[in-house]
Order: C-alpha cells, then structure tokens, then sequence
C-alpha cells in the first residue's frame, strides 16, 4: 500500500472517530476460555454473552501491521519507576503486577501501568513477520476507563537477562500467583529506539473489549532460544490469538 503523509490534527481527528470507549472490567460469573479444543479463540464469542465483541468486533487485534500513514508521532513517554510486586500464571500467561506510579504519556493522555505480560508466539505480525515472543504493558487511564498497550517483539538471539529474572520466578503451575523475591527492572524491556506503530484495538483475550490504544515498538529484543522454549513449556501451547481484520482502521507510524 502506497503511504501517504497527513497532519497530527488530522490523525487525531481520524483516530477519535474510529476510537470507542472500553467498556468496565467484566464481573460476576467466569467463563472459561483458552487456547486449544472448544474454548480456542474462534469459539470465544461464542462462550458468552460478554464475549460477543470477540467475532462480531470491528476493532480487534492483533493485526498484522501494514502502515499505512506516515506521520512525525511524538514519542511516547515512558516513566517506568515503581516497584514490580508479583508474577502470576493465570493459565494464559505470565503476568507481573506492577505497584502504582508508573505510566506512559502518549497523544496528551496519561495511562497508568498496571501489569505487563507474554505471548508465544508473537500476537500482531509487523509486515506479515512473526516473533517469538511478544510482551504487552497494560495500562488504563481512570477517569475514562481506557487502556493502552505497549508491545514489545523479541527476535532469537542474546539471552535476556531481564526476562531471565523474570523466568527464574515465574509460577510454573496455573492459578499460581507469587510474591516477587527480586524486583524486575521492566523498564530494560523496552527497546532504546521507541519508534512505534500506533492504531486502535481490542484486547487480545476475551472479553475482546475495544477502545485500546495499541502502540507496538518496531525494534524488537533479543531472547535465548532456550528461555522461548521455557516460556511455552511452563505455559504448555502457544498463547496468541489469531490475526484479526484491519477493515477501516488507520494504521500510523
Ligand atoms: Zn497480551
């Protein structure tokens, strides 16, 4: 697709129209849903009535992500200084909870972390290429109920020293969540260049809620082989969501 260059007024006008509010963290009963057998993600929006977004969404991700405008996006502010507090493998994946005071600045909103977490392999694609690994930081604004995600591609290559803390405190059973005895250092987790894509989506596991702000990092890190390998044992199958329909999203970088 030929790119085409549009102002920052214009791209904010474009992305709000497309942009809906997510809506409150589901309660009440629980669902199960997973990644394998009757419960894989092309049953999710058929599991419950809450999930329904997850196949008749138009907002969905991941995306395979093919630019489609080139503009200057400001870069995104990171200030990651609070504490990691605990890891938890809730059977979907690995997620280490994050004490409040960190957020990211990104198109004048403030988004505060909350938790960050991994897929095996990669959820979006860049330009049709799979990663091994994927990272997502989760994080929401309050007082509109929004989030934002930051992803993070990681290439075999060098071992991560920061994932290797991570690995080497992970619960290895499912529903187990623990105490972090060495505080991770997430903020090494994100690439020195931060040029990124930014679009509109959903997240990635039921129930799909819409309204996220997606900005995916172009320049992935590195991890071993060896701590992939460990990361798909401990969570014993791939953990991605199938790659979802762009329709009329605006996808920037
Ligand atoms: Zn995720």
């Amino acid at each position: 697709m030929k790119k085409q260059t549009i102002s920052l007024s214009l791209l904010a006008a474009t992305l709000s129209l497309t942009f809906a509010t997510a809506s409150a963290e589901e309660h009440g009963k629980v669902t199960h849903w997973g990644y394998t057998g009757d419960v894989s993600s092309e049953h999710w929006g058929e599991l419950s009535d809450k999930f329904k977004l997850c196949s008749t969404g138009k907002n969905q991700s991941p995306i395979d992500i093919k630019s489609n405008f080139d503009v200057d996006l400001p870069k995104i502010k990171f200030n990651y200084t609070s504490k990691s507090t605990d890891i938890a493998n809730n059977g979907h994946t690995i997620q280490v909870d994050v004490a409040s005071g960190s957020n990211i600045e990104s198109d004048g909103k403030t988004f505060e972390l909350k938790q960050f977490h991994f897929h095996t392999p990669s959820e979006n694609k860049i330009n049709g290429k799979s990663f091994p690994l994927e990272a997502h930081f989760v994080h929401r604004m309050s007082h509109e109920n929004t989030y934002a995600v930051v992803a993070v591609m990681f290439e075999e290559g060098d071992e991560n020293p920061v994932l290797e803390e991570i690995w080497n405190q992970m619960p290895k059973k499912a529903s187990e969540k623990v105490s972090l005895d060495k505080a991770i250092d997430y903020a090494k987790l994100l690439p020195e260049d931060q040029d990124y894509y930014r679009f509109n989506g959903s997240f990635t596991t039921p129930p799909c809620t819409e309204g996220v702000y997606w900005h995916v990092m172009k320049k992935p890190l590195s991890a071993s082989k060896a701590q992939i390998k460990k990361f798909l044992e401990v969570m014993h199958h791939p953990n991605n969501r199938d790659i979802q329909d762009i329709d009329a999203r605006i996808i920037v970088e």
